[in-house]
């Protein structure tokens, strides 16, 4: 198959459209299918539908990452196939490099895309058709700006954590990850997020800090492993065995790319950095997904994701 969408501009139209409108165009005003057409003629855009139910014309870029902006849809397949192929991410600098366009410009693709990356299925963890362990586990992260420096934090238990962002990360083994922004380790904030995750047929696995002293919620199992007393990982008997050290091998891949691709990250984008790592994992080679698939996936990701802010 050719790859010619990456460099004609009308290619990259008609691949955007087959994968966001597989049954045809939509009017995005009226909702109408099937008395929408392609305008034609000399001085009209690439891209460019009149819908003759509501007399209104919109192309397939309306309510999707590249609502607003004039990045050539070429650019962004390239973006695209980049960032989904690559195993760090792509900078801004990189895209702002590769397609000579300004770094602002490159700095809003670059999170647009990280939009489309966001969700992904919702189906509870550890449930039917997968392991059905389920590890949960925080870091800390980077400094939070809403923490000025001097005031202590109340509500996180991780030593020297003050002024730190937490993230939460629910990983199924052998599956997929979900990774959250949360404002502190408290069982306030986590005992909700868990329990709107994971399936109650899951067993569950977390260290023995405090907060995992608490009953998480209505789980078939719940296991701790004692870091403080050297315990990383148990055996017994006629059970999976108790660790947390995939949740904790996805911080390290986390960390790693944050430090080698993104130096800098502010804390309010903090849960598109999340959305883009969690992508990556969830789409790994090592559940049978190549690049492009991924980045079909990635595409698809693009609507109903227009972002409003500047
Ligand atoms: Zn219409």
């Amino acid at each position: 198959m050719s790859d010619n969408y990456l460099h004609d501009e009308q290619e990259a139209y008609d691949l955007v459209e087959a994968v966001l409108w597989p049954d045809g165009p939509v009017c995005p005003h009226c909702g109408s299918l099937d008395r929408n057409s392609r305008m034609q003629g000399k001085s009209t855009r690439i891209g460019a539908y009149k819908c003759y139910a509501c007399r209104k014309k919109f192309t397939v870029k309306i309510g999707t990452i590249f609502e607003d902006s004039h990045i050539p849809m070429r650019f962004w397949l390239q973006a695209i196939f980049l960032m989904a192929s690559s195993k760090k991410g792509i900078s801004s600098n990189q895209l702002h490099r590769t397609f000579g366009i300004s770094l602002r410009s490159a700095w809003f693709m670059s999170h647009r895309l990280r939009e489309a990356m966001r969700g992904g299925p919702l189906n509870p963890m550890g449930g039917d058709g997968g392991s059905g362990i389920v590890e949960i586990d925080e870091t800390i992260y980077g400094r939070a700006d809403t923490h000025p420096k001097g005031r202590r934090r109340k509500d996180t238990r991780i030593t020297n954590s003050a002024h730190k962002n937490v993230i939460l990360s629910l990983v199924e083994r052998g599956g997929s990850v979900r990774s959250y922004h949360v404002a502190g380790s408290t069982t306030n904030e986590i005992i909700p997020i868990v329990n709107a995750n994971v399936s109650r047929e899951a067993a569950v696995m977390t260290d023995s800090a405090q907060l995992y002293k608490y009953r998480l919620g209505d789980f078939s199992s719940h296991d701790r492993v004692d870091h403080s007393k050297d315990e990383y990982v148990r055996h017994e008997e006629g059970r999976p065995v108790i660790h947390t050290n995939t949740v904790e091998g996805y911080f390290s891949v986390f960390k790693r790319g944050m430090r080698g691709t993104y130096q800098h990250c502010k804390e309010r984008h903090l849960h598109r950095y999340l959305a883009e790592f969690d992508f990556r994992y969830n789409e790994r080679v090592a559940l049978g997904m190549n690049d492009k698939q991924r980045a079909e996936r990635l595409l698809k990701g693009a609507k109903g994701k227009r972002l409003t802010y500047r």
